[in-house]
């Protein structure tokens, strides 16, 4: 089947539907649906300084290519953050780098190891049943949220796409924690508090195979692997599970999301009262007494 929109050769077939789009149509679609996801939710105001979380992998590469596409336009100032957590064969920022220094992009790196004292290889080795993106996530949050703020930045965009968010979704559910849902969603959770930099999600409305597509079709120079520790985390599992779901009924993570969207505002109001602690060790906002990365810190240190 030929391009809907021109006739053209088809580079995909969309996920949602039966509609194949030839690589220009294809790129108007994805830059659109960004576009109309931050205009929807108003994720960036004109002036704004907004750091890009950026991994060096394709969603967060994409990201920081059209986020800086539209800062002359927007008037908003884009600056790149990255965590190192420490992940041999990995974690590869020099692509990154690059890309920033050819295109005149800030960029600040923090690591696990300079900040905590360890990376993320040797925490796995040291604490026994934990797993890893459990460690990783709540230190990477971490870093990025001191990054944003040191930088001044007035939001913090991550490069999740409708996959990602569909998994977090249903982990919650299925980990029944769904004040922990509170926190999803285009634009950051319930809590209002100086100390966190609002987080951003402009590929919210667009699934791996299209994030995964855009980035392959304008060859930005990432690698297409998995880390080592995705394929026993949870996260992994609940994928696999979607997916093959997907499979047989498309549009089951449009329906999951959909679905969830409806439900957000009523999550928000049941939990609204949640109060915004600070940690006694690191002064950080915390939920409870100790936050979670003092409470990893500190398990390490005794390991
Ligand atoms: S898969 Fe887990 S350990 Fe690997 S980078 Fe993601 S969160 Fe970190
Ligand atoms: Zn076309
Ligand atoms: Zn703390």
């Amino acid at each position: 089947m030929p391009c809907k929109n021109c006739r053209e050769k088809p580079v995909i077939r969309l996920t949602n539907s039966n509609i194949e789009l030839c690589k220009s149509c294809f790129f108007k679609y994805f830059e659109k649906k960004v576009r109309k996801t931050i205009s929807k939710y108003n994720l960036i105001e004109k002036k704004e300084k907004i750091a890009v979380a950026c991994s060096g992998g394709k969603d967060s590469m994409s990201l920081l290519y059209l986020l800086n596409k539209l800062a002359k336009k927007r008037e908003i100032e884009v600056v790149a953050v990255a965590i190192d957590e420490g992940i041999k064969n990995y974690r590869d920022l020099k692509y990154l780098k690059k890309y920033c220094k050819e295109n005149n992009i800030e960029i600040h790196v923090s690591s696990f190891k300079n900040e905590f004292g360890f990376t993320l290889d040797q925490a796995v080795k040291k604490i026994k049943n934990i797993n890893p993106c459990s460690i990783c996530g709540v230190l990477r949050r971490r870093l990025l949220n001191k990054a944003a703020h040191e930088l001044k930045a007035d939001k913090l965009t991550t490069g999740h796409n409708m996959d990602d968010e569909s998994q977090s979704v249903m982990m919650n559910y299925v980990r029944g924690n769904l004040e922990r849902s509170t926190r999803l969603g285009p634009i950051t959770g319930i809590v209002k508090d100086k100390r966190f930099v609002p987080r951003i999600k402009p590929f919210y409305f667009l699934t791996e195979k299209e994030t995964a597509t855009y980035a392959y079709l304008k060859q930005f120079p990432v690698k297409f692997i998995e880390c080592p520790y995705s394929a026993i985390s949870f996260r992994g599992e609940v994928r696999d599970l979607i997916n093959s779901i997907e499979k047989n009924h498309p549009g089951t993570k449009h329906a999951i999301i959909n679905s969830f969207l409806e439900l957000l505002p009523a999550l928000r109001n049941l939990y609204k009262e949640s109060k915004v602690r600070t940690c006694i060790h690191c002064q950080e906002p915390s939920s409870g007494e100790i936050c979670n990365t003092c409470l990893i810190v500190n398990k390490l240190k005794n390991a």
